[in-house]
């Protein structure tokens, strides 16, 4: 089955305008789009109307990294999802480890955001992942399914389509340790099992779901040769034009 390839840069809380800007004409000098391959990057909320500028006609895709669970109100600090589309925002981010481990973001939580997004048009990535303990003592996969499984009692099947997940080991973001290309395809294989208990076969074969977690010129091509990796989320790497122009390009050699 045919899947759209997503290779995303999560630029976290780094990157000043002018530091943004010298990265997108970088990608852009070196960027050409290819059928399959969706490339996106995610700037800080207050970038983004300017980042769009900048990609211009590029073919490059935005997303955000984070939304409220809400459209508006009273809720200080937050980015609504609407706002996020009328700024040209392909993608978001959601339960990304960062807010779940540190902004104590519940499953729920993260099912009302994915649900709101897809209600408007913007692809949710749906993070999902194990801390170390957890997967040292055997319960990673029950973690995963949890994550997984509410998303699908919490959003509309005509639009589960539309949904992509992205498997990060926290064990593996920032650290330089990377899972194994077989470990990853593991867990990716699992998350579509999961996705074929919720909803069908189908459905299980032309969701993409992402690998995260260290990636980095030298292990993404083995990384994207395996069966059920369908791109990458990349932190770090995606700040340094070189080495994320390298990440994109092991799609071809893949
Ligand atoms: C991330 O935070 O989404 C991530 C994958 O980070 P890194 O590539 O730096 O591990």
């Amino acid at each position: 089955m045919e899947r759209t390839t997503i290779i995303a840069a999560n630029w976290k809380m780094n990157l000043s305008p002018s530091g943004g800007e010298n990265l997108i004409s970088s990608l852009k000098e070196s960027f050409s789009i290819q059928p399959g391959l969706e490339v996106a990057v995610m700037p800080q909320a207050p970038m983004i109307s300017m980042v769009s500028q900048y990609l211009g006609m590029s073919g490059i895709s935005l997303g955000a990294q984070n939304c409220s669970n809400a459209i508006s109100g009273a809720l200080t600090g937050e980015t609504s999802p609407s706002l996020l589309k009328n700024l040209g925002c392909d993608y978001c981010l959601v339960g990304h480890s960062e807010r779940r481990e540190i902004f104590s973001e519940s499953n729920q939580l993260v099912a009302e955001k994915a649900n709101l997004l897809l209600s408007l048009g913007i692809i949710p990535i749906v993070c999902v992942g194990e801390t170390l303990q957890e997967r040292e003592n055997n319960t990673h996969f029950d973690k995963i399914s949890d994550q997984v499984n509410i998303i699908y009692s919490m959003t509309s099947n005509e639009l589960w389509k539309n949904l992509v997940f992205a498997y990060e080991p926290i064990w593996a973001i920032g650290t330089g340790k990377t899972a194994t290309p077989d470990q990853a395809n593991e867990i990716h294989q699992f998350i579509r099992k999961s996705i074929k208990n919720n909803a069908c076969e189908n459905l299980a074969g032309s969701v993409s779901i992402l690998y995260g977690g260290s990636v980095k010129p030298d292990n993404a091509a083995q990384l994207l040769q395996q069966t059920d990796i369908d791109g990458f989320l990349v932190g770090g790497a995606s700040l340094k034009p070189e080495d994320f122009i390298k990440i994109i390009n092991a799609y071809q050699k893949g």
